[in-house]
């Protein structure tokens, strides 16, 4: 796995590479984060690089960043042949469905638990019943929080500068 880790390193020196806990990808410093020491490491060392060759840089919206998540899985898919790597398919259909629950719980109106519309990065509106709610920049933290019928004054736009 190393060798092969250092393989893919080496062949681009345009990104920064960094050995850590968790897996992803900094447009900002053109940093990959990477680790080996799980099972899917080169997948998720792959899937990273697949990002920042990609340029993904930002997301709009849940389902922009849902489209950026399935493209760079395709792209993962090709460097995989190229390195002689078997990507692992179920473990592609579980990092697509964590985010596919995560947008799913966001764009649930907490009122009337109607699908909701994205209206800004941060912002759900139910047409069902009129609901406004505001969702977190991170994809790790609570899925929501209400406010309620009057649209909340914008806070700051949030760095949506990391891709995991
Ligand atoms: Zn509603
Ligand atoms: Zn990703």
């Amino acid at each position: 796995m190393e060798q092969t880790a250092r393989k893919i390193i080496a062949d681009h020196p345009q990104f920064t590479f960094v050995a850590s806990k968790t897996a992803s990808w900094s447009p900002r410093d053109s940093q990959i984060s990477y680790t080996l020491a799980s099972a899917f490491g080169l997948a998720g060392l792959l899937h990273e690089l697949a990002h920042a060759l990609l340029g993904h840089t930002n997301y709009a919206t849940d389902i922009d960043l849902l489209h950026k998540e399935v493209s760079a899985w395709e792209k993962a898919a090709t460097l995989a042949d190229r390195y002689h790597i078997t990507l692992d398919q179920n473990h592609m259909q579980d990092c697509l469905d964590t985010y596919r629950d995560w947008a799913y719980k966001r764009s649930i109106c907490p009122s009337c638990h109607a699908n909701g519309l994205q209206t800004a990065a941060q912002d759900y509106h139910c047409l069902n019943c009129g609901q406004q709610w505001h969702v977190s920049g991170s994809r790790f933290c609570r899925p929501y929080r209400r406010t309620g019928h009057t649209k909340k004054s914008q806070d700051t736009v949030p760095a949506l500068s990391r891709f995991v």
